[in-house]
């Protein structure tokens, strides 16, 4: 019976062999043919920014990118046109940053949760995507949920975008006295990591720390 998982693995290399001459591999960035998801010149268009954002009340997020160039462009690719290929490389790219940032190891990965009907639209959740260059046991997507719809930061003034969020969030008894890393594609005023945040600290959550794909400057949006 042990031929049985080596044909499977046949089989399964056969058929991605299949797919590769149907869907030639391409960097999704910027079209080129035979390339990965990234290619080395598009991975050069990303713009570093490598620091920690201090959001105040002792929250510090670390940002991996500026949002700008080729890093806005895969950050918009993945969310809006569900390049979900853009997703591993990108999560890739994001641990690597975030390990020059010398902050502790967390006990646990939180990826930003969107609300379960802009789940169903969207078919996945992008900060999910980018948690996934953590070990897989650390990443705990269900320790944080989002209750409430809410409407897209972007035009409410600095007041609405804070009210907004309120009570949006709900997060497990489970993470009490554990050390976490919320995880976010995009940091912008920074209202959503900090009601995100309080959620988890409320819940007693030793500590909450930041991680986001992009930073945007100035600060304007969520
Ligand atoms: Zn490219």
């Amino acid at each position: 019976m042990r031929s049985i998982p080596r044909a499977s693995a046949f089989w399964n290399s056969f058929c991605e062999g299949l797919a590769s001459l149907a869907y030639p591999p391409k960097c999704t960035l910027c079209g080129v043919a035979g390339l990965p998801a990234i290619c080395e010149e598009c991975r050069t268009g990303f713009p570093a920014a490598d620091r920690l954002e201090d959001l105040g009340e002792g929250l510090l997020v670390w940002a991996a990118f500026r949002y700008d160039g080729r890093a806005a462009q895969s950050v918009k690719r993945l969310k809006y046109e569900r390049a979900t290929a853009l997703g591993r490389p990108m999560a890739e790219l994001l641990v690597a940053s975030w390990r020059q940032s010398g902050l502790a190891e967390p006990d646990a990965v939180v990826p930003v949760p969107i609300h379960f009907l802009r789940r169903c639209s969207r078919g996945f959740n992008q900060s999910e995507l980018l948690a996934e260059g953590f070990e897989r046991r650390l990443v705990r997507p269900e320790l944080l949920r989002r209750v409430r719809p809410t409407r897209p930061q972007v035009g409410l003034s600095r007041e609405q975008r804070s009210r907004n969020l309120v009570g949006a969030f709900r997060a497990s008894p489970a993470v009490a006295g554990l050390s976490v890393l919320l995880v976010d594609d995009v940091l912008t005023g920074g209202f959503t990591m900090r009601e995100c945040a309080n959620t988890l600290l409320e819940a007693g959550a030793a500590n909450v720390a930041g991680l986001v794909f992009c930073v945007e400057e100035p600060a304007t949006g969520g």
